[in-house]
């Protein structure tokens, strides 16, 4: 990631809340902490690390939101991918306690950030919703419900009926909505909490790809194009565009190009029959399909990926025909705009939290899910740096494990979509 490019054309590029200014980094300078990366993970860290007082230079290559967090779905999802009686089951009680408190409470620290920082950036917290695509998968959705029923997600169970009047198709199963979820402009978020860093007092630096990262003077050097930091701590937050900074830390994810698409705006009547109350949706396929509307109307929908853009860019097509399928009452379906963007996939489903050595902290691997979780993680590395963890909003370091064969990635993701692809027209 050492070159800057341009930000690629997307939904949310042409529509985003301006950008605030971020001038590339020139000489020399120190910091208490410096972050690489300005996506979601690298500025909700600057952000807490200003609030707390912390003098905080953040570097990124391109400007901020440029990654996966100026181009994803914009769907707010709390939780992880894994439940967490699983997460119990492989972290303990004490551990997997902590980790379902933190990213459970996800969704409601960016809907809060939006709200203190007064961030214009399309948000509601309107719900998420979970769609069965086969009645098997029911009583998995029901132990959901149930379990954050009781956390106080403010769950409702929806039968097959209700959730066939919010979607405006019988499709789907039955499901749950959690309402701790909501939607929101991506690229105007990202922007929003870039400029609500700079005015906690952190420095943001765009067009400033960190080249090298050497121990310094019992601290870390950050070397870009033009100047340097001298810093005591680091927070890498680069999570699919993760470069060779750090040996092994590339290694340890698989990054996986993934899509949207979006329509014109639909008209006022279809609006009223998809997801009208602003409630976000993703089903339960393997190659799960997400959807929702956006600010204007349009039908925002994403699903599949694939480990090379080419890949990405051949998947617009059938993903526009699954737009079509579920708009079939509107007769010519008009496509606007088609994108991707990397993510960072972890063989255990987990996102990951490393103190790689002494003052050097990386945060990545969301899965997919990271609106919320890479804002928390961001909060959670900006607590490790300074040393003031709230037990509340923690998470586990983990060591960093490079994949063995990593060179084969794209085989294996391309054997893996296939497996699931049919597995997915097995169930249909
Ligand atoms: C198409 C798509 C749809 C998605 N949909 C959803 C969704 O609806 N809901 C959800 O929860 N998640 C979704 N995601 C995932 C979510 O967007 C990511 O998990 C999240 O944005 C990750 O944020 P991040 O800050 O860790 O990484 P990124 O936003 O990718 O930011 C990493 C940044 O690091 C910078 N960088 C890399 N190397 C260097 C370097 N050497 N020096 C300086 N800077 C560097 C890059 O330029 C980049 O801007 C989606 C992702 C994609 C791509």
């Amino acid at each position: 990631m050492a070159n800057a490019q341009p930000l690629p054309p997307s939904l949310w590029a042409a529509t985003a809340a301006p950008a605030p200014p971020t001038p590339p980094l020139t000489g020399e300078r120190t910091a208490d902490v410096a972050v690489i990366g300005g996506g979601f993970t690298g500025l909700s860290a600057a952000l807490h690390l200003a609030e707390q007082g912390a003098d905080t230079v953040l570097l990124e290559a391109a400007e901020p939101g440029w990654g996966a967090s100026g181009r994803n779905g914009g769907q707010v999802i709390p939780g992880l991918k894994e439940d967490p009686w699983q997460i119990k089951e492989r972290f303990g009680q004490d551990t997997a306690e902590a980790m379902v408190r933190s990213s459970g409470a996800a969704a409601d620290l960016v809907f809060r950030l939006i709200e203190r920082h007064d961030i214009d950036c399309e948000a509601r917290q309107s719900g998420w919703i979970q769609a069965a695509h086969t009645a098997a998968q029911l009583p998995l959705l029901r132990r959901r419900h149930d379990f954050w029923l009781v956390r106080g997600a403010g769950a409702g169970w929806l039968e097959r009926d209700e959730l066939a009047a919010l979607v405006g198709d019988d499709r789907y199963h039955g499901g749950w909505i959690d309402r701790r979820g909501g939607g929101l402009q991506p690229l105007s978020y990202a922007r929003g909490l870039a400029r609500a860093a700079q005015t906690a007092g952190a420095a943001v630096h765009g067009q400033s790809p960190v080249l090298k990262l050497s121990r310094q003077n019992g601290g870390w050097r950050l070397a870009t194009p033009d100047g340097a930091v001298e810093a005591r701590q680091v927070v890498i937050g680069t999570n699919g565009y993760t470069d060779h900074l750090w040996p092994g830390l590339a290694e340890s994810v698989v990054p996986v190009f993934s899509v949207q698409v979006a329509t014109r705006p639909l008209g006022e009547n279809v609006r009223k029959s998809l997801l009208p109350g602003g409630e976000v949706l993703s089903d339960t396929h393997r190659v799960l399909w997400y959807f929702r509307q956006d600010a204007q109307g349009r039908l925002v929908m994403g699903g599949g990926g694939s480990a090379y853009e080419k890949g990405a860019e051949k998947i617009y097509g059938s993903l526009q025909q699954r737009v079509r399928d579920l708009l079939s009452q509107v007769p010519e379906v008009e496509f606007e705009y088609a994108w991707n963007g990397l993510v960072a996939m972890t063989t255990d489903h987990y996102p990951h939290l490393h103190e790689l050595a002494p003052g050097l902290w990386a945060g990545l691997g969301y899965n997919g899910r990271g609106v919320a979780m890479a804002t928390m993680m961001g909060r959670i590395l900006a607590d490790r740096a300074l040393g003031t963890e709230a037990p509340e909003h923690d998470f586990p370091s983990l060591p960093v494990r490079p994949l063995p064969l990593h060179f084969l990635r794209g085989i294996a993701v391309t054997a893996m979509r296939a497996y699931y692809r049919f597995r997915d027209a097995l169930d249909r």
